[in-house]
């Protein structure tokens, strides 16, 4: 038995029923081995960028308790999003589901398959203020406060959906 870390994980999709998509994957984060999903933000909505034809960008953030290595959590990670990519492309067309691993513990990281923390979340509102709303005291590796950062993009056109239950 190894020692449980917290885990950070960002949820993103831009599926046609997209705040389903993000549901099913917060489910399934809450079911990987080894691991317990302690915190779920709620979902943002976020119009697309260019053409305004296409359904809203859909994002959350979710905090996990976890027995799982970083790259075991990877692994998991991936195969989630392989599953959802694989049932969408055979019914629907293209389609994505992205999770990200944000941050484990203060674990700092480069390598090819992995980086510690995750390299763009200190400049994305739709990282930063789902991950200020289940954490609002929690620091990147550096020191930063997340919530002065997320603060940064209070302007952000960012739709807080459900809350989750
Ligand atoms: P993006 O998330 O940048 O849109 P992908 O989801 O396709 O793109 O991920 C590309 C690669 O990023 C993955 O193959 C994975 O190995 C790598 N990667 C590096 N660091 C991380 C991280 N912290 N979380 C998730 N993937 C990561
Ligand atoms: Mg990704």
């Amino acid at each position: 038995m190894t020692d449980t870390h917290r885990a950070y994980i960002g949820l993103g999709s831009n599926l046609d029923d997209p705040l389903a998509q993000v549901q099913g994957a917060l489910a399934a984060l809450a079911r990987l081995p080894l691991t317990r999903c302690v915190a779920a933000s709620p979902c943002y909505a976020s119009r697309p960028v260019g053409p305004q034809d296409q359904p809203d960008f859909i994002n959350a953030v979710a905090a996990l308790d976890t027995r799982l290595s970083p790259l075991a959590l990877l692994d998991q990670l991936q195969a989630v999003e392989q599953r959802h990519r694989r049932r969408r492309l055979r019914h629907w067309g293209p389609r994505t589901l992205d999770l990200d691993l944000l941050l484990y513990d203060d674990t700092c990281l480069a390598t090819s398959r992995l980086t510690l923390p995750h390299p763009h979340m200190a400049s994305r509102g739709f990282v930063l203020l789902p991950l200020a709303n289940i954490a609002p005291t929690l620091r990147l590796p550096d020191g930063r406060r997340i919530a002065d950062l997320a603060a940064h993009h209070a302007g952000d056109d960012l739709r807080v959906l459900l809350p989750q239950r």
